[in-house]
């Protein structure tokens, strides 16, 4: 389960670096352990062009993602693993999303079958970085959700936001 991180696990402020910011979007932490419990392995992957505008940096971030650890510990829930591009959009990187980069590394990393796989984003770049890795893309309209739904390619499955995403996957699972 590949899971965009602000606007689909957090509330979207901009450029969120440090726990003070960090405001779980509601029933994210129980999705969560839905997917721990049916046996998904879960991997955050997130664009933070704010380290290469120099708003903060890499250590911020690996901090931030340390504390959701943390956070999930004590509810019994867990992330697999969390990866975040560092680059602007400007850099011509391989990981950016709409790029696939960060999907195909997990899956490296991980021993993931992509094709077995779904990706939950509030972008039309999580959209497009799931489709070009071969993962199934389900749209979520928190975030940035309802600003970008008019970028989205014909046919992207929409659902209001994380929870619903859980209970739709679910279902496509037992049916
Ligand atoms: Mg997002
Ligand atoms: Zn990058």
């Amino acid at each position: 389960m590949f899971l965009d991180r602000d606007g689909t696990l957090n509330v979207e402020k901009g450029y969120v670096h440090s726990p003070e910011e960090w405001e779980w979007i509601p029933g994210a932490v129980e999705a969560l352990r839905r997917f721990n419990r049916r046996g998904f392995k879960i991997v955050v992957l997130s664009n933070q062009s704010g380290i290469a505008r120099g708003y903060f940096g890499a250590a911020d971030v690996e901090r931030l993602h340390a504390w959701v650890v943390d956070e999930l510990a004590r509810r019994d829930a867990k992330v697999d693993a969390f990866y975040f591009c560092p680059h602007g959009p400007g850099d011509g990187c391989e990981c950016r999303k709409p790029k696939p980069g960060m999907l195909l590394r997990a899956a490296r990393d991980l021993g993931l079958d992509l094709s077995r796989s779904w990706m939950i984003g509030d972008h039309a770049s999580d959209v497009g970085a799931a489709r070009a890795a071969g993962v199934k893309p389900l749209f979520v309209l928190t975030g940035h959700g309802a600003e970008e739904r008019p970028r989205l390619p014909e046919g992207t499955v929409v659902m209001a936001d994380i929870s619903e995403a859980c209970e739709r996957i679910e279902k496509d699972l037992i049916y």
